[in-house]
């Protein structure tokens, strides 16, 4: 049994938010570049090279991406073979939070639903854990902004609306989506599990490197043939025209109930921020 006290997690939890709302990343770098060579719309070509611009600025003067420095999803792999000390671990991880935020002066975007008086510190943090063998603890903190977190959806399917519908669904959301979503977006979608389930398998599989295969083959063809529909609809970067509308779709599936078919949609802006460590 490893030791491991919550302090060092309120640490990492602290530098990680720093990172992950200031550096986006080589494979939003290379996606980028990617859309460069394929956008044909002229105003499409020069928003996408400024956000490629943006992010070499945030980067290197390590600013924020966006203003939006969203909702800090948090998530911890917790090895079985550790034994937490020194505190609550939840309290931990929001203090970490509090302390990156503060630290780096991002804004606080939390507030309460009903008179949106602001937490002041973007506490609460949304924390999933996952029990897994070992002995380390990895943390992956994943900020999420609040105009793409806006056009996500879940919905109950019929067991009858087979892969066609799932097309549909997806395709008519970033449709509907239009501009909102500050695209070019990912698309993460979840299938099956449970209404909660499918939701959070959608916002998991935004995790993946962007460019990387689906390591299931059905469901990396499936992958290529939304985006193909996706990017035919002409919304283009910042919702202003061209064909890329989205950098990737990405999906995680799970077996459901024989009665259900939950999907979910969980639209991800091009500040597609998440960063990690391992204790
Ligand atoms: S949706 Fe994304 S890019 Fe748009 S304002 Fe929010 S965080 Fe920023």
């Amino acid at each position: 049994m490893r030791e491991i006290d919550v302090k060092l997690i309120t640490e990492k939890i602290r530098d990680l938010c720093m990172e992950a709302n200031t550096d986006l990343g080589e494979d939003m770098d290379h996606a980028f570049d990617r859309a460069i060579e394929r956008e044909e719309s002229p105003m499409g070509l020069e928003i996408l090279k400024e956000l490629k611009e943006n992010a070499r600025i945030a980067k290197e003067e390590k600013v924020p991406i966006c203003q939006d420095t969203g909702f800090a999803v948090v998530f911890i792999e917790l090895g079985q073979d550790v034994h937490l000390v020194g505190g609550d671990l939840s309290a931990a991880i929001h203090e970490g939070v509090r302390r990156g935020y503060r630290d780096g002066y991002l804004r606080k975007s939390i507030c309460h639903p009903f008179t949106r008086a602001n937490t002041g510190d973007n506490t609460p943090a949304i924390i999933h854990t996952e029990v897994v063998p070992g002995e380390k603890v990895k943390i992956i903190v994943a900020p999420k902004g609040g105009g793409s977190e806006n056009m996500s959806r879940v919905v109950m399917l019929t067991p009858s609306d087979g892969i066609a519908g799932v097309k549909r669904f997806v395709v008519e959301r970033v449709k509907e989506s239009g501009s909102n979503p500050c695209p070019p977006t990912i698309i993460g979608i979840g299938i099956g599990g449970t209404f909660e389930q499918a939701a959070l398998l959608a916002k998991k599989s935004l995790l993946r490197p962007l460019g990387s295969k689906n390591p299931d083959p059905e469901l990396d063809q499936l992958e290529s043939g939304i985006l193909t529909d996706i990017n035919q609809l002409g919304i283009g970067p910042q919702g202003l025209g061209g064909r890329i509308t989205s950098l990737a779709v990405h999906i995680l599936m799970m077996p459901c109930h024989i009665a259900s078919f939950p999907l979910a949609v969980n639209i991800q802006c091009h500040a597609q921020r998440h960063k990690e460590a391992v204790i």
